[in-house]
């Protein structure tokens, strides 16, 4: 599927400004990679929509390709639908603040209830677990077992108490005997069934908690949309916390139930271990579900490689003519550093065209002999290509192991690049930016 996302790269390049077929084109793309990923189908609707409007008719800026711009834009947009910034877990400024674990069960409500009492106790506060679950065999003793191995008390009476009773009392024991948070552990059921939902709302009411948490399961995909609505319908969530994000699932729960509750994600849970446990980052995720990881690094190296400041002496170079064979082999040890030249090429200003270009075949090899050959003038003949006449390019040849033919062959490159150079800086401002219509 990345691969499909590559090709959106590709396809798009060496256009002043996104059109809306560029558009069109990567946003089937991102439309599929969202559905795969098991976003829910009418978020990616409204998203896709709101992208394009976004992405039609921005400016691709140097360096760039249409197809780079839209991805950009999607990653921001993505980014900022599950919320943008990382979010905090609630604190009351009258302690404890109490923490309400809500979800179906085997969601992870009660691993997580353990790995956010082993977080705070790290940040130097003083949690306590109140056992609210009374009807899964053991769910007690597992809660017990989580205490245990990190040292956090666990308030419990028993199951033949009501969970309602046991949620007010654990409160009172916190308050009474100075812990700062309590966290309440209750029951799930496999569906969403009236009885549950009465049960944890009459828990609500009795201690009005500080953080409702809605417990996802990560790879339940588009389940998670139904489940998340109908909890957020009945308990005002606060927050929501994906877990078995260790599994290969792509993540897309996370941005249908973000859409669907407008709650953030707090935290992600990715493995059975104490932990494992970590503050949700809304950035990551957004790479994670359009599986672009390696794109946006690309994106990035792209912006920070190419250097501004070169690039600009570069254009001024080209606009006065002074553009020599040493700009030319800079050029080219900039793509090298960054990496696998094919897809690197389109980045650079002007190589775009370049690969378009029949007499200019990307392949490695000739790169390197382009890049022996131009080693091998002198001084005087990379400032100015116009001395190199036949016994010059016969010593060059020589020189780089190559032949007359290579010579002439990279002379007739260097001047198409300087002539292409030439136009697309006319298309630019002297400020470096492009004058209407580009
Ligand atoms: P509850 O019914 O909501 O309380 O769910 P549990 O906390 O009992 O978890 C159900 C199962 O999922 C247990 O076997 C946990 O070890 C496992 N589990 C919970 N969180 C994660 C996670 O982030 N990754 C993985 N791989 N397993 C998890
Ligand atoms: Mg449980």
């Amino acid at each position: 599927l990345s691969t499909r996302l590559q090709n959106v790269f590709g396809k798009l390049k060496g256009r002043g400004k996104v059109s809306e077929d560029d558009v069109n084109e990567a946003m089937r793309e991102v439309r599929l990679a969202l559905l795969e990923a098991d976003v829910n189908f009418k978020v990616v609707k409204d998203f896709i929509a709101k992208v394009k409007e976004r992405a039609i008719g921005q400016e691709v800026v140097k360096s760039f390709t249409p197809g780079m711009v839209i991805i950009d834009i999607v990653n921001k947009e993505l980014t900022e639908l599950m919320g943008g910034e990382q979010a905090k877990l609630a604190k009351s400024n009258k302690p404890p603040t109490v923490i309400l674990m809500a979800g179906l069960q085997g969601a992870g409500k009660t691993t997580l209830t353990g790995k956010l009492a082993k977080m705070l106790q790290t940040q130097k506060h003083k949690p306590l677990l109140v056992a609210g679950d009374i009807y899964r065999p053991a769910a007690i003793k597992q809660l017990e077992v989580l205490g245990g191995q990190i040292g956090v008390p666990v308030f419990t009476l028993g199951d033949q108490v009501s969970p309602v009773e046991i949620a007010k009392q654990g409160v009172k024991r916190a308050k009474d005997e100075g812990y700062d948070y309590v966290l309440i552990d209750t029951a799930g059921r496999l569906q969403i069934d009236e009885e549950l939902m009465q049960e944890i709302k009459d828990i609500h009411s009795a201690v009005e908690p500080d953080e409702v948490l809605l417990v996802v399961d990560a790879m339940t995909g588009q389940e998670a949309v139904n489940v998340a609505k109908s909890f957020h319908e009945q308990l005002a969530l606060t927050g929501v916390v994906l877990t078995k994000l260790d599994g290969d699932t792509r993540g897309g729960a996370a941005l249908s139930v973000k859409a669907v509750t407008g709650c953030p994600i707090k935290f992600a849970s990715t493995g059975e271990k104490i932990d494992q446990l970590e503050a949700f980052h809304p950035d990551r995720m957004a790479s994670r579900i359009l599986g672009m990881g390696d794109m946006l690094s690309l994106i990035e190296k792209a912006q920070s490689n190419i250097d501004a400041d070169k690039a600009k002496e570069l254009e001024r170079k080209m606009r006065t003519a002074e553009f020599s064979f040493y700009d030319f082999l800079e050029q080219m040890e900039q793509v090298r550093n960054m990496g696998p030249l094919e897809q690197l090429l389109d980045m650079m200003p002007g190589m775009g065209k370049l690969k378009s270009n029949p007499n200019f075949k990307i392949d490695e090899k000739q790169i390197k002999r382009t890049e022996a050959v131009a080693k091998s003038m002198t001084h005087a003949e990379k400032l100015k290509p116009d001395i190199i006449n036949f016994s010059r390019r016969k010593r060059i040849a020589a020189g780089s192991g190559t032949t007359v033919a290579d010579v002439n062959r990279l002379l007739k490159q260097f001047e198409d690049m300087k002539k292409m150079m030439k136009q697309f800086s006319g298309m630019m401002g002297p400020n470096g930016k492009p004058k209407g219509g580009m």
